[in-house]
């Protein structure tokens, strides 16, 4: 019970790593809220209900707050990611008064000019985006992140179980556009069934379908690629460990990465990749032959920052094949 109470109050998980604003090389924090388990909670690779708790109270949420940002290095922070166990908007796992809260104490942190939440369409409103704005400052800007995975409907709602249409999707970048707020789409590279050259062209193809329904409302987007990790007590853990399922490599990453930025419609500095699996994993990861990894994962990760091209193109070993 004890244990129950102290975890309740942690931050499932807390991260601080490179990425871009609008050319400039930054960092961002993501705190992951310990909240009650996704409603939707049918996608076949999502481990996020290891990261949930039935019992969380909005003091709860506040308490994770308060330990994760005096934990965190807020040096040269100037984004804030407030991922959940699920949807931030919806009311029963984030409650109002919590969202509330969250975009005040948002607002006192001097540096941090980018506040991003995720949610599922279904619980989106312009409304519920312009209570949350309201508690911003007025120079901070909000970005609303969605997991669209794949452009691939097969892919997205049979593999993947999604639930989420294209027009989902761009109802989403509707209301982006409607209350001024940048669109973050998160794309998988790995779905399963896919070969080794599908792995790339539908997370290419993908992020190519982001920019147009981006460009097309005038908004700023960011495609956010998930190399595919496999979390405990998934689908997708029973596909691999009966060896049905192969991860990709991190040159399949690198190629995904290359290819986005040669798209006619490629936004620039708009690429940024997660290289952390929230500690779901047991380094069932996205990776390569053990020898290059490191070197390889640490470019990845700076390139989330620089957005440079080249530093990536230089990376070699006997794993990388021609
Ligand atoms: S991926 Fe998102 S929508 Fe799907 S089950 Fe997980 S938290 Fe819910
Ligand atoms: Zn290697």
């Amino acid at each position: 019970m004890i244990k129950q109470t102290y975890l309740d109050d942690q931050p499932a998980f807390i991260a601080s790593g490179p990425t871009n604003i609008d050319g400039q090389e930054t960092r961002m924090l993501t705190l992951i809220f310990r909240t009650p388990p996704c409603a939707y909670n049918q996608c076949t690779m999502c481990g996020f209900d290891n990261n949930a708790s039935g019992k969380i109270k909005d003091q709860n949420i506040a308490n994770q707050y308060k330990t994760g940002i005096s934990t965190a290095n807020l040096t040269g922070v100037r984004k804030l990611d407030l991922p959940t166990a699920g949807s931030f908007y919806n009311d029963d796992e984030m409650s109002p008064a919590s969202r509330k809260y969250l975009f005040r104490e948002a607002s006192m942190l001097p540096e941090v000019e980018h506040v991003m939440v995720e949610t599922r369409v279904d619980y989106l409103t312009i409304e519920k985006v312009l209570e949350s704005q309201e508690q911003l400052r007025e120079d901070q800007e909000f970005e609303l992140a969605i997991g669209l995975e794949s452009a691939n409907d097969q892919i997205r709602n049979q593999v993947l179980r999604k639930g989420l249409s294209r027009r989902g999707f761009e109802h989403f970048a509707d209301i982006c556009q409607e209350t001024n707020s940048r669109l973050r789409a998160y794309v998988l590279i790995g779905a399963p069934t896919l070969t080794k050259e599908q792995v790339i062209a539908d997370a290419v193809e993908t992020a190519r379908y982001i920019y147009e329904v981006a460009t097309a409302r005038g908004i700023d987007t960011f495609v956010a690629f998930k190399p595919m990790f496999v979390p405990k007590g998934t689908e997708l853990e029973i596909q691999f460990n009966e060896g049905e399922y192969e991860l990709p490599t991190l040159w399949d990453v690198v190629e995904v990465i290359k290819r986005t930025t040669e798209l006619k419609c490629f936004q620039p500095n708009s690429i940024w990749v997660g290289m952390y699996d929230e500690n779901l994993s047991n380094d069932r990861v996205t990776q390569n032959c053990g020898e290059c990894d490191t070197e390889v994962s640490k470019a990845i990760i700076k390139f989330n920052g620089t957005q440079d091209l080249s530093e990536l193109e230089k990376l070699t070993c006997e794993c990388k094949g021609s």
